[in-house]
C-alpha cells in the first residue's frame, strides 16, 4: 500500500507566482510541494519583458484606480530589498538588465501640453513618481524626441529571476502533473519516470497561468475565472543599442505605451529587442509594417537599414473581469481548500505570495516544518529571443 504523505500546501504551476510563492511559504516553514508541468517559466514569465513597474505608464489610464497606483509605486522599492539581498528571497543571482527605464514622447508630440498633462495626473494619483526629466544630454543623439523622462524602474532578465527562485527549493520542485482523487487526495505523476505518488494537501494553489481555468475545472469549480489576452510582440534584431523605454505617444488617449522596448541577449550574445505596447495588442496589420512605420515616427535617429523583425505569440492569462478589462492586482480565488491565483503582472508576484501566506494562515493551517525531498534539477524554459 502506498503512503500518502500530507502537504500543507501543494503549489501547481511554476512560474513567478509559483515559485515565489514556495519560496514565501517554505522559509515560514510550511512543508511545500510544486508541481510542474513542463518547464519552469514556461508560460508567461519567460516571455515577459521584466519591467519591474512603478506605475508611471498606468498614470495615464482614465480609469486606473489611486490605490493601484500606489502599491505599484512601492513595488521597485521592495524588489530591490529582493535584489540586494536584504530580504528573502534573496535575488542577488538575479541580472537586473536596467536600473531605470525611459519614458519618450516622440518630436511632433505638443510637449508643452503632453509633459505638464502628464506630471499632474501623476502627481495627483500617485503623490511621490519618482520621475525626472532629462536633460537631452543624458540621453543618446539618436533619441530625438520631444519630451523624455527617466523612471526608477528597473528591468530583470527573467530567466536568472527563475533560477535564483527554483535554487533554493529545487527538492521541492517535481515535474509532472496531478490529478485530484477523493478525500482530498491529489495524484502526481513524475513526467519522466512515470512514477506516481499519493499527496494529502491542506491548501492547493493554484498558480498556473493559462493552465488555471482547466485544472480549476478537474477540481470541480465549474465557473469560468480567466481571461486571456493574446499578444503579437515584434522582436528586432541588428546592431541595435541597449535601450529600455515606453512611448507615449498617443498615450493620453489609450492610457497605454504605443510600444515598450525591453533589450535582451540572444544565445550569441547579440542585443535583441522585444517590443510590446499597443503595438503587440493591434494583430490586424502585418506587424513588420506596422513596427517600421512606428520606428521611423517615434525613434527617427535610429538607423533601421539592419534590423531584421520578427514576432512570437503570447497570451497574458489574468482573472475575468466584470467589464473585460485589465486586472489591476494580484488576485486570489478561494473554492474551499482550492486557491486560483494570478500576480497578473511579475512585478506583482510577492504582493500574491505576501497574500497567500496571509489566506493560508487564516486557514488556520500551522507550519509542520517537514521539506519532502525529490529531484534536484531545475528545469528553466527557454526565451522566445534566445
Ligand atoms: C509578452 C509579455 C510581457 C510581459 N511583460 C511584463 C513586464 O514587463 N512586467 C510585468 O510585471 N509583467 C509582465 N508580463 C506579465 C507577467 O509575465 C505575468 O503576469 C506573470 O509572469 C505570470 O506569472 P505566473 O507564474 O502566474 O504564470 P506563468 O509564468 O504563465 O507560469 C505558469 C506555469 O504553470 C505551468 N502550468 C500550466 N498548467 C499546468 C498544470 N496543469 N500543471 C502544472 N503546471 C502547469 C506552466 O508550464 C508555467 O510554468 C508580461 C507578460 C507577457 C506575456
Amino acid at each position: 500500500m502506498t503512503f500518502t504523505r500530507t502537504l500543507d500546501a501543494l503549489i501547481v504551476g511554476g512560474g513567478v507566482a509559483g515559485l515565489w510563492t514556495l519560496n514565501q511559504l517554505a522559509s515560514k516553514g510550511y512543508d511545500c510541494l510544486l508541481v510542474e508541468q513542463d518547464k519552469l517559466g514556461q508560460g508567461q514569465t519567460i516571455m515577459s519583458q521584466g519591467i519591474l513597474h512603478g506605475g508611471v505608464k498606468y498614470a495615464f489610464g482614465i480609469h486606473v484606480k489611486p490605490d493601484f497606483l500606489k502599491e505599484l509605486n512601492a513595488m521597485p522599492e521592495r524588489w530591490r530589498q529582493h535584489l540586494s539581498g536584504e530580504r528573502k528571497p534573496d535575488l542577488r543571482e538575479t541580472k537586473v538588465l536596467s536600473d531605470s527605464f525611459y519614458l519618450w514622447a516622440s518630436q511632433g508630440q505638443d510637449l508643452g501640453t503632453y509633459a505638464t498633462r502628464f506630471t499632474l495626473w501623476a502627481l495627483s494619483r500617485l503623490q511621490l513618481l519618482q520621475v525626472s526629466p532629462y536633460s537631452t544630454t543624458d540621453f543618446p543623439a539618436w533619441l530625438q524626441a520631444s519630451a523624455v523622462y527617466k523612471m526608477n524602474e528597473p528591468v530583470l532578465d527573467t530567466k536568472s529571476l527563475l533560477s535564483s527562485l527554483a535554487k533554493p527549493h529545487a527538492s521541492s520542485i517535481v515535474y509532472g502533473s496531478c490529478v485530484r482523487q477523493d478525500h482530498g487526495v491529489v495524484t502526481v505523476e513524475e513526467k519522466i519516470s512515470k512514477e506516481t505518488f499519493p499527496v494529502q494537501p491542506k491548501c492547493i494553489l493554484l498558480t498556473a497561468g493559462h493552465g488555471n481555468q482547466a485544472l480549476a475545472q478537474l477540481m470541480g469549480i465549474g465557473e469560468q475565472l480567466a481571461q486571456e489576452r493574446p499578444l503579437r510582440q515584434v522582436l528586432a534584431r541588428g546592431n541595435l543599442p541597449l535601450f529600455y523605454g515606453h512611448c507615449m505617444d498617443n498615450a493620453a488617449v489609450t492610457g497605454k505605451p504605443s510600444m515598450t522596448i525591453t533589450s535582451h541577449y540572444d544565445l550569441s550574445g547579440h542585443v535583441v529587442w522585444n517590443i510590446g505596447g499597443t503595438l503587440a495588442e493591434n494583430t490586424d496589420e502585418p506587424l513588420q509594417q506596422r513596427a517600421e512605420r512606428l520606428f521611423r515616427k517615434t525613434l527617427p535617429g535610429l538607423d533601421l537599414g539592419r534590423v531584421t523583425w520578427s514576432t512570437y505569440h503570447a497570451i497574458r492569462s489574468e482573472p475575468k473581469t466584470k467589464d473585460g478589462h485589465i486586472p489591476e492586482t494580484a488576485t486570489i480565488r478561494k473554492y474551499g481548500n482550492v486557491f486560483v491565483c494570478w500576480p497578473t503582472k511579475l512585478v506583482l508576484a510577492p504582493l500574491l505570495a505576501d497574500r497567500i501566506e496571509q489566506e493560508v494562515s487564516q486557514m488556520g493551517i500551522q507550519p509542520s516544518g517537514r521539506c519532502l525531498v525529490r529531484s534536484e534539477a531545475i528545469d528553466i524554459a527557454r526565451a522566445p529571443w534566445e
